[in-house]
């Protein structure tokens, strides 16, 4: 059966956008990373489409309303239609950890959503995020996880960068999304099974 949808989950802050140190409580604390919004627009050119997962506990903290976080939302959309890229959707943990949910990343509940909002297989799904906790996700749900080294771990990129901790089986790293986006297109549609 052809047709399945190719699809790709990546983490909001730290990989598509720069990390705030106080969380984004408006659409001007939004920016992308160098190059993430062609690396996304080159994906989607591949046949992917390109979903977000985020934990946004500011919202559970009562930092910030939905209301601010749908114009950042809009905001990053529209900077992405300004590259000629598509995020489909952007699925949100609004929990704060001491809620115990199941959707905050490292639970694996947002992706499991996401699964079966696209019936796609997640074990076909790359997971690409910025921290242990989308790896541990992405593990957890069943996904390929990537781990970019562009955000929390950007002491740890590079030669002489610190060691990584253990990360998740299966585990791949990259630099940041363009060289994620590099290693999805020149892996093609057929991802290698472990
Ligand atoms: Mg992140
Ligand atoms: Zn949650």
């Amino acid at each position: 059966m052809g047709g399945t949808v190719k699809l790709i989950v990546l983490d909001r802050d730290g990989s598509l956008g720069q990390i705030s140190e106080d969380y984004v409580r408006s659409p001007e604390d939004w920016s992308p990373q160098a190059g993430a919004l062609e690396a996304v627009a080159r994906l989607n050119q591949g046949g992917w489409r390109v979903v977000v997962a985020s934990n946004q506990s500011g919202l559970g903290r009562g930092l910030f309303d939905m209301a601010t976080l749908n114009a950042v939302h809009a905001r990053m959309h529209k900077l992405l239609a300004g590259a000629g890229a598509r995020v489909d959707a952007v699925f949100v943990c609004p929990h704060a950890p001491e809620d115990g949910c199941a959707c905050r990343k490292p639970e694996p509940g947002l992706l499991l959503q996401i699964g079966q909002r696209y019936a796609v297989p997640l074990a076909d799904v790359p997971v690409a995020g910025d921290s242990l906790n989308d790896v541990r996700a992405a593990a957890a749900a069943g996904c390929q996880p990537h781990l970019l080294l562009c955000g929390q771990l950007s002491a740890h990129a590079g030669a002489g960068g610190l060691p990584l901790p253990p990360l998740p089986e299966g585990t791949l790293v990259h630099k940041d999304l363009a060289a994620f986006a590099d290693f999805i297109l020149a892996r093609g549609a057929v991802p290698d099974k472990a």
